[in-house]
């Protein structure tokens, strides 16, 4: 067992002990015994003192060039990829995926590096012509301020990544509230972005309690910006209270993700995908397929292959490379993964394969589910509605396109989707007709790249897309500016009519 690593929050360049003085752990999930970090646990006088910090810090930070500001983010891109292996090790150990996936977490914080640094050249605004003469007209974009990015454990590197990288090369100052669960993580990615020479208070990390550090911060009336991933309910909260405050908000929440399998798919392509939907992660993503819409002429058939596939994965450490599975998160994940069983037979759904806690051998100290898939579920129960976030997939039956598509926007969820038919028609009709922010043709509903907007629809979010060049439309103010070069007043709408008053 290696030594648990100490984690402080860090504040105008400095690294602290919270004010309080007390300390939080985090632990293996596939070893609960294992203890990966000690961290503060910070209440408002931290958050106060770290908001005061980005607030200083904002005054210059917004005047230096978005270029060069965009080099620092560039930098973090480099020193990501010379600790890639370190980071995505530490990842395995403390929130549990396996290795394969936590080194493609780390390298979607890199991606996400270089793709911002690029927008420090651009952030395109626009010239437009003036409806007076000798007068010109643009707009440019401003940062917000002082942004609060408050993230979940199961992307512990890509998700702060998303939030911090647009963030800075905008011109804002942002201070981060990482989850619970993943302490060691963010104080590593915070530790490579203070060595990349980010000025004090351009970017803090404050750990803790989400409903005390993370509530002080959403609460905090400096804050100008919060960016939230989690859950509804806690999105619920933070958006009322920005809502009350008057605080720019960014909501990316959760999802009942459904892979459509047409009987005219490729079926061993359908069960690629349907397996890396919905049992990688653990199925604790927010994209996770959720449930599979099979279409009644090959239900039977590609459940059996499902079944076979299934029976197959092997659950263990994320550490271990001949892992399949890892475990979940925490004890109250397994705890709600196995209500969710309970829910699932009570009405009437039959488990196929799995639907138990794995607790036996090697398996004893972790928080281990096997790999479960419900038969015979409606549209209307509870499991084809509401987020599981583990490695359960419902299995629902249809008998044709249009109930396939009806069934998969039948969720008050809207964030991935996907559809597998070799019928170029049926694909551009689900592509207009999906209510889902994203969707895919002919692969699962997980595997988002960081170019493209990501985010959903219905109690998903709020509207806003993270990633790609919408990431600066949540990230910055758009001013618009007129230049009057004419040398006296001229009145729009006024001045250049030509009828008389
Ligand atoms: P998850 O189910 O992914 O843990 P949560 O919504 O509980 O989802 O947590 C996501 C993030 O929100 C974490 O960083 C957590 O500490 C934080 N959080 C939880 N409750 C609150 C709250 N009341 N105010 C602000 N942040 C919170």
């Amino acid at each position: 067992m290696t030594t648990p690593l100490t984690c402080r929050n860090y504040i105008d360049g400095q690294w602290l002990s919270a004010v309080g003085g007390s300390t939080l752990e985090s632990s293996n999930p596939a070893c609960f015994t294992e203890i990966v970090a000690t961290f503060p646990r910070s209440t408002a006088d931290d958050v106060n003192l770290a908001v005061a910090a980005a607030r200083q810090a904002y005054r210059s930070w917004r005047k230096v060039p978005a270029p060069a500001r965009a080099e620092y983010v560039f930098r973090v891109g480099e020193l990501l990829l010379q600790h890639k292996e370190e980071l995505a090790q530490l990842m395995s150990r403390e929130m549990g995926k396996p290795l394969t996936e936590t080194r493609g977490d780390v390298q979607e914080g890199i991606d996400c590096a270089f793709y911002s640094a690029g927008e420090g050249r651009r952030l395109f605004g626009q010239t437009t012509p003036s409806e007076m003469p000798n007068k010109f007209a643009m707009t440019v974009r401003t940062p917000v301020g002082v942004c609060a990015l408050i993230t979940p454990w199961n992307f512990p590197i890509a998700i702060p990544c998303w939030k911090a990288m647009p963030a800075l090369v905008c011109g804002n100052t942002v201070i981060l509230k990482p989850a619970e669960d993943t302490p060691a993580c963010a104080t590593k990615l915070i530790e490579i972005f203070a060595a990349a020479g980010l000025p004090p208070g351009v970017i803090n990390l404050v750990h803790g309690v989400g409903e005390e550090a993370g509530k002080a911060l959403v609460e905090h009336p400096d804050v100008d910006l919060v960016s939230f991933t989690g859950s509804s309910e806690t999105g619920a909260f933070v958006g009322a209270t920005c809502g009350r405050t008057h605080k720019r908000v960014c909501l990316e929440m959760g999802g009942k993700n459904a892979q459509v399998v047409m009987e005219d798919a490729d079926l061993e392509l359908a069960l690629d995908g349907a397996i890396w939907g919905a049992f990688g992660t653990t199925g604790q993503r927010c994209t996770a397929t959720s449930r599979l819409i099979l279409h009644h002429d090959i239900k039977e058939k590609f459940t059996a292959m499902l079944y076979e596939r299934t029976s197959k994965l092997r659950l263990g450490a994320g550490t271990d490379p001949n892992t399949d599975i890892g475990p979940l998160v925490n004890a109250n994940q397994l705890q709600r993964v196995n209500n969710y069983l309970d829910i699932a037979r009570e009405e009437g759904a039959k488990v196929l394969i799995g639907g138990k806690i794995a607790n036996e051998g090697a398996l004893k100290n972790g928080y281990f589910f096997q790999p479960t898939i419900l038969d015979n579920v409606t549209p209307d129960m509870r499991v084809a509605q509401e987020e599981i976030f583990g490695p359960v997939v419902a299995l629902i039956e249809v008998n044709s396109f249009e109930d396939a598509i009806a069934v998969l926007n039948n969720t008050n969820y809207g964030l991935s989707s996907s559809v597998y038919t070799r019928d170029i028609n049926r694909a551009f009709a689900a592509i207009r007709d999906i209510e889902a922010g994203i969707t895919y043709i002919n692969g699962p509903t997980i595997g988002a790249e960081v170019h493209l907007p990501f985010g959903g629809v219905k109690n998903t979010g709020n509207g806003h897309r993270e990633a790609g060049t919408t990431a600066l439309d949540v990230f910055t103010e758009w001013k618009s500016v007129y230049v009057d070069f004419s040398g006296h007043l001229q009145r729009a709408q006024i001045d250049n009519r030509t009828e008389q008053q």
